[in-house]
């Protein structure tokens, strides 16, 4: 945790300034905290790898009292729930191995860590569609430079795509500290990590963020009002170059597995009503993505339109330039590396390699359905091209497959 963090972060219960105990236990590298104690008016937060653990559930109240007896292996293993010792000792061998995965880390997790599906998020619909707002709105008002927040970020797939647009680097905010420990570590290298629940105030100041997105979370928020003034707060930044973007938000009118919590689309708009937000549906804008783009965030869909959407993205902002219809530009260079989505099998076919789309459950192909409009069931490539990956560049016939998401850029040590 770096001093300009430190300067972000009030606490929310009390909103005063967080500051280092100086008196206790401190484990720094150069002006990096990784292991400490904040104060502020009327609690002791720790800080744990790096990440300030800004809420009160038992889990925090232990680790705080593991840094207070300076053992912040102790404190790190309470944070993630590891009691039994030999979940924990798997956890830190492999946390201390430079080659090891992402996957080995969930593996290492446990059963219990739901991250089932993380494999395929890259390519999965939700994601497409945030991504793209993402990108969208976050490239205009970050433009002039300004800082990004992702809120109950998980393990940080939307953090990733805010690092080159965010100065200084993105805040990923989460209940859960294995995620945003993993987020730190592999998804989201170079993102800042913060420990909060989404349901109490948010442990910022006013004004730390040009850019607050939450995506797949706010339906399962109870607070809804407290959460939509938040994010208003949080990017109050006293002009008009800033934006909220809520992603993947369940519409009550329509039936969903799990739905949560969720709200009618004149609700959603009626809280976000002080800074200007706009609905659009889900389906349609994975269409305008689908076909290449632009993303038209221009016009306001009609409220019988958004009744039958199962999903809707809130965009709120004062900047026009938001707006707008926005070119989407694929990457030409890989952040981490272009592989072969994880969802295909390859089986050899003369010179070419066939490649197979095959579910890794049959929750995942219903849930995700909308990936067959861009997903195609079977594809050949020759083999010659398939081998050149792990790539950072493509070659025009890989890049045509990473247009229909067959290939995709992936963290480093993600698989
Ligand atoms: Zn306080």
């Amino acid at each position: 945790m770096r001093a300009d963090l430190l300067a972000l972060l009030r606490c929310p219960f009390c909103g005063g300034r967080l500051g280092l105990v100086e008196s206790g236990f401190v484990n720094r590298t150069g002006d990096d905290v990784l292991d400490g104690i904040l104060g502020c008016h009327c609690c002791a937060f720790p800080v744990v790898d790096g990440i300030p653990i800004l809420h009160l559930e038992p889990s925090a109240a232990d680790a705080r009292a593991h840094i207070d007896a300076g053992r912040p292996d102790l404190a790190r293993r309470a944070m993630l729930g590891l009691a039994e010792h030999g979940a924990a000792e798997r956890f830190d061998s492999a946390a201390a191995s430079p080659s090891a995965t992402y996957r080995d880390i969930v593996e290492a997790l446990g059963p219990h860590f739901e991250g089932g599906y993380f494999l395929y998020r890259f390519s999965d619909p939700t994601y497409l569609v945030s991504q793209a707002v993402v990108r969208a709105v976050a490239g205009t008002v970050l433009a002039g430079g300004g800082r990004a927040i992702d809120v109950c970020g998980g393990s940080g797939h939307l953090t990733r795509t805010l690092l080159d647009l965010s100065a200084p680097p993105p805040v990923l905010a989460d209940l859960y500290f294995s995620k945003v420990w993993l987020g730190r570590r592999f998804t989201a290298p170079g993102c800042d990590g913060v420990c909060c629940d989404g349901n109490a105030p948010l442990p910022f100041a006013r004004g730390a963020f040009r850019f607050a997105v939450c995506s797949d979370a706010y339906h399962y928020i109870w607070t809804k009002r407290l959460f939509a003034s938040e994010m208003i707060r949080l990017t109050d930044t006293g002009d008009a170059r800033r934006a909220v973007v809520i992603g993947h938000t369940h519409n009550a009118n329509q039936w969903n597995p799990s739905a949560g919590m969720p709200l009618p689309p004149e609700a959603y708009r009626d809280l976000f009503a002080d800074l200007s937000p706009r609905l659009f549906g889900e389906s349609s804008l994975l269409a305008q993505i689908i076909s290449g783009g632009p993303l038209d965030l221009s016009g306001s869909p009609a409220a019988g339109t958004l009744d039958r959407e199962l999903a809707l993205t809130i965009v709120a902002s004062a900047d026009p330039a938001v707006f707008a219809p926005h070119q989407l530009t694929p990457p030409a260079v890989a952040r981490g590396e272009f592989r072969l989505n994880p969802l295909y099998t390859a089986a050899p076919e003369g010179e070419n390699m066939r490649l197979t789309l095959r579910f890794p459950s049959e929750d995942y192909e219903q849930e995700y359905a909308a990936c067959r409009q861009y997903l195609p069931a079977e594809v050949s490539v020759a083999r010659t091209a398939l081998a050149a990956l792990p790539a950072r560049t493509l070659s025009t016939s890989l890049d045509a497959l990473a247009r229909q998401h067959v290939v995709v850029d992936l963290p480093k040590r993600y698989c």
